[in-house]
């Protein structure tokens, strides 16, 4: 299958779930060459998710994005933020109420507001990425506090699937959170996007309410890891 009719499948799949609801596909381009990336964009992909600061870069200065919106969707260091604040769209992984003030300080030095969603680590997975659910209400009021970001919305990387459904928990309780923070309406926070689901779990997240979702393998085939060194 090509990359044109996996996406193609997948815009199938998306419209099957979510009912005609606008769903965003971001394409999660991690290990894969500037190449495929741009037959994604021209395929039609609503944005491009890079995991590591250094990837993006090179691949950006190939114009592999193409125009497309580009997101950071991987854990980002403290000491990488000035390197990719402004150079993207949105940063989809802010787990932090530190590292959200260090974006809001680069970027109004910059001049711009950076759109952001707080990364949720909703299944309390100690050793993953994002945010402890009882972390989210300082990093909410962190939020308040900083004009140069907007929070968008947000985000969470559940467990590995392991039988069909068994993420749906999980996304349903990221919904919850998702609405009781829209509720609020706080300055800096507009709660937009709920980004979740990936290649194996996608339709379900859609079922459960998310509107971006975030597909590698599903897009470009198996990712072929570097063996390392012995
Ligand atoms: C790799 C990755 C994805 C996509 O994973 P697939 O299973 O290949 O679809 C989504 N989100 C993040 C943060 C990722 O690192």
């Amino acid at each position: 299958m090509s990359i044109a009719e996996n996406i193609c499948r997948i815009r199938e799949n998306i419209a099957a779930a979510g009912g005609g609801r606008k769903v965003f596909l971001v394409a999660a381009t991690k290990m894969n060459g500037a190449e495929a990336v741009r037959e994604a964009v021209a395929a039609g992909v609503d944005a491009c998710g890079e995991n590591r600061v250094q990837e993006f870069l090179e691949k950006d200065a190939l114009n592999a994005y193409a125009g497309a919106p580009r997101h950071l969707i991987g854990h980002l260091q403290r000491n990488k933020v000035n390197k990719i604040v402004g150079r993207v769209e949105l940063i989809q992984s802010v787990d932090s109420a530190s590292l959200l003030a260090l974006i809001d300080r680069r970027a109004r030095t910059l001049g711009i507001v950076q759109d952001i969603l707080i990364e949720v680590s909703i299944a309390g997975e100690v050793q993953k990425s994002g945010a402890p659910l009882a972390e989210l209400p300082k990093i909410m009021d962190a939020a308040a506090q900083s004009p140069g970001i907007c929070v968008r919305g947000l985000m969470c990387i559940p467990p590995i699937s392991t039988n069909e459904g068994s993420n749906r928990p999980y996304f349903a309780a990221m919904r919850k959170l998702f609405v009781d923070n829209q509720n609020k309406k706080c300055d800096n926070i507009t709660m937009d996007y709920l980004s979740m689901g990936m290649t194996d779990d996608y339709q379900d997240a859609i079922l459960e309410g998310a509107n971006m979702i975030r597909v590698g393998t599903g897009i470009f085939g198996a990712r072929s890891y570097p063996a390392l060194e012995a």
